[in-house]
């Protein structure tokens, strides 16, 4: 099985970039049921062949992430049953798998709890703040007031995510993820397959989706390949729930030439097809060029070094084992800043609290990635950085919580003193990690031309489309995204075809 999906995957990363950390990923997934498991009967014959048998559905959803597998749940509640789940690679979840601080939702009853005040207009207003004032005020808005509800609605499912943090550029703890602070993209993937699983909803592993099908201006089928046969599957309405581009370097350098040789921290299958696919319909893309790069991707294994790290108090220094910004600003202002250091790098620094408080970095260890040492001063030495510089700046640091010191990088989010013990460093630079443009949709999901007309029966969900986002994307916003609009997009196509 394992040599199987492996091939499989290195065929699919052809665009260019490869993960490795995919392949340890889907290891995992496999051990908790994620892989599909029809891929084993794939014949071997490489001709492509035209399968004439016709099929029909109500909707065909392309793409198992987390926007795709929750329109198939949501679609299916609401009593479209006819639907059918396409995904190209070995494995579910695409990117979601790897989602790991959170998922940001306001006024939810998680944050009522632990009487965490917070308010769905506030959440907009630093989604579009942080977007520098470049999203759809629509969407966001659509996305907030709605985020609540999903968080319940997972929680309906089974996927508690009670546990709240902070990510850069929110002011209020409002970013969810299991209960024992685990990465949420593994919890959330097992239990949406779980759902879809439970009300038997076909997925269709392998299948990769290639081109719309027209009737006049109407979308009215896939067409897909799968053991090595063309087909065209007939629907009434397309949901495009593709994932981004981040793994098609062709793709990106297209939209973004100074992007030429980031390492990319997404999965070998997000190669952009949707926005093609819609794209030759007559779809409006918009914002291509906004191309999220994250500061903190360790380069060696493309390891994300989740933001709830620094949410949970750790720094920024540079190799000279000085901090040089707000850790907690957004990603394009902490990556900008990385990259006028010497070498273009930092150390992502912490102490035992962080490392205890945050379970992906006991992954990241796993990985060795992580440097330990049992004080400031060893961990200087081990990471070659000068031992009284780097006492140095955590003693300022931690004067920020303890004195109430002003910071001279203006951090006041996540400022949690350094304790003694342990210390640990992991070496980061930015990375290629999210496709904000897309897909340009309205708050029903409808694929919209350039007129901001609807393409009848083309729907589209998660990062394959653009405007919420703007130009910078909040950590944890994605898993909002794709949790309330693929959830959306599910009841709205039910309700259109019921
Ligand atoms: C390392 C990492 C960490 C992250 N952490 C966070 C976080 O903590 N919080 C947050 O909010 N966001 C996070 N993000 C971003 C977030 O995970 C993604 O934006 C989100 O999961 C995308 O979900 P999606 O359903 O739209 O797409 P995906 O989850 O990428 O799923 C798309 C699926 O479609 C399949 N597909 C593509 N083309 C075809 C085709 N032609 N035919 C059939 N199938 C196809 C893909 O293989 C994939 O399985 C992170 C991203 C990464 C890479």
């Amino acid at each position: 099985m394992t040599t199987k999906m492996n091939e499989s995957i290195s065929k699919k990363s052809s665009a260019g970039v490869s993960r490795r950390s995919f392949l340890a990923g889907v290891g995992a997934l496999g051990a908790l049921g994620v892989l599909g498991g029809l891929s084993g009967c794939a014949p071997q014959n490489t001709q492509e062949e035209a399968d004439d048998a016709a099929e029909s559905y109500d909707a065909v959803i392309v793409g198992t992430g987390g926007a795709g597998l929750s329109a198939a749940i949501a679609a299916y509640d609401k009593g479209l049953t006819n639907i059918v789940v396409l995904e190209k690679m070995s494995a579910y979840g695409g990117n979601t798998n790897f989602s790991s601080s959170g998922m940001n939702a306001s006024e939810t009853m998680f944050q009522a709890d632990q009487n965490i005040e917070d308010s769905n207009d506030l959440f907009a207003q630093e989604t579009l703040d942080g977007g520098h004032n470049t999203g759809d005020p629509e969407l966001v808005a659509f996305m907030c007031d709605n985020s609540a509800g999903a968080i319940e609605w997972l929680d309906d499912l089974g996927i508690t995510l009670d546990n709240i943090t902070l990510t850069g550029g929110m002011s209020v703890h409002r970013c969810h993820r299991p209960t024992d602070g685990s990465a949420v993209g593994l919890t959330l993937v097992p239990g949406l397959v779980a759902a879809i699983n439970n009300r038997n909803i076909p997925i269709r592993m392998d299948c990769e989706a290639t081109e719309l099908v027209k009737d006049g201006d109407a979308v009215t089928g896939i067409v897909v390949k799968e053991n090595n046969k063309t087909k065209t599957l007939n629907a009434r309405a397309v949901i495009l729930a593709t994932g981004g581009m981040g793994a098609n370097q062709e793709m990106v350098t297209k939209y973004r030439p100074d992007l030429a040789g980031y390492v990319t921290t997404n999965q070998p299958g997000a190669t952009g097809d949707g926005y093609t696919m819609a794209e030759n319909v007559g779809a409006e893309l918009i914002q291509m060029d906004q191309i999220q790069i994250h500061p903190t991707v360790e380069q060696e294994t493309s390891t994300l070094v989740a933001e709830g790290v620094r949410g949970g108090g750790a720094i920024l220094v540079n190799a000279d084992g000085n901090r040089f910004f707000d850790e907690m600003s957004t990603r394009d202002k902490v990556s900008a800043a990385e990259l006028e250091q010497p070498g273009s790098f930092a150390w992502c620094v912490f102490d035992q609290q962080v490392y205890d408080n945050n379970k992906a970095i006991a992954k990241y260890d796993s990985a060795g990635i992580v440097k330990q040492a049992s004080d400031i001063a060893s961990l200087a030495e081990a990471i070659e950085v000068d031992p009284a510089a780097l006492q140095s700046t955590v003693a300022a640091y931690n004067a920020i919580t303890t004195d109430g010191a002003t910071d001279e990088f203006g951090r006041t989010e996540g400022c949690i003193a350094f304790a003694d013990g342990n210390m640990y460093a992991i070496k980061v630079a930015p990375g290629i990690h999210h496709a904000m443009g897309g897909i340009r949709i309205n708050v029903k999901n409808e694929a919209l031309d350039e007129n901001g007309n609807p393409i009848p029966g083309l729907y589209a969900a998660g990062e394959v489309t653009g405007g919420i986002h703007g130009n910078n994307r909040i950590g944890g916003n994605a898993v909002c995204d794709i949790e309330v609009f693929g959830k959306n997009v599910g009841e709205v196509v039910a309700e259109a075809l019921s």
